[in-house]
């Protein structure tokens, strides 16, 4: 999962990236209004956003209005000084998906950053099924027929990309802008390695990573 904070304050900013990071996802940062919003104009692969109202140069309830008015129905996650109520109403007015006063407790944060993301892709449990292949998103686990598959961090994410998608063409440019922060350099080539170790893993049974040569991959359909 990919996420984008705005948030200018460093030292929290900083620790929420290191959570999230730790819990799986790629993060990108920006520290203005004005940041956010051409970072939000220009990628579309983001699964959240984190969004700290008092931004400089464009305020968070600006941010969010753009964002809403372009369409987008990305989940966005607000977050507020304690005492703001009035801030909190209006953020959740201008379309945010839920708030957190700060401050707040990381674990609680990560919590609610899984539900949104998992509600933003339609689902309602932290539980992926694929015939015998069940992925725990929460835990970061992937077990085939009971048995826990032995993945890497960055297989992990491919196969988070690949089940969130299951029977729908997923191209390399969509995996690498999914799965890498800004700046981290991930070839398509590097993909097809990753999708490779991935399938020695998990191609068993019915379970198969079909190739559409020139386009990318697709997880296919088990009936
Ligand atoms: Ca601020």
């Amino acid at each position: 999962m990919r996420i984008l904070i705005a948030e200018d304050d460093q030292v929290l900013a900083d620790g929420l990236m290191r959570s999230l990071r730790t819990a799986g996802a790629a993060v990108d940062h920006v520290a203005s209004g004005t940041e956010a919003d051409a970072a939000l104009m220009t990628n579309t692969e983001f699964d959240l956003l984190i969004l700290d109202l008092g931004l400089p140069k464009m305020h968070g309830l600006e941010v969010l209005r753009k964002l809403r008015s372009r369409g987008s129905s990305l989940p966005v996650l607000i977050l507020t000084a304690a005492d703001s109520v009035e801030q909190r109403v209006q953020g959740l007015d201008a379309g945010a998906d839920d708030y957190m006063a700060k401050p707040f407790p990381l674990q609680e944060l990560e919590a609610r950053v899984r539900a949104l993301v998992r509600r933003g892709a339609g689902s309602t449990t932290n539980t992926l099924r694929h015939g015998p292949l069940v992925y725990d998103q929460s835990g970061r686990v992937a077990t085939i027929d009971g048995k826990m598959v032995d993945l890497s961090a960055r297989e992990l994410g491919l196969l988070e990309v690949l089940l969130q998608r299951s029977g729908r063409l997923v191209s390399k440019d969509q995996l690498v802008e999914r799965l890498c922060e800004w700046g981290e350099e991930v070839s398509n080539n590097a993909i097809e390695v990753y999708i490779h170790r991935l399938r020695k893993k998990i191609e068993k049974g019915p379970i198969r990573i079909a190739t559409v040569r020139g386009l990318g991959y697709c997880m296919e359909k088990i009936t």
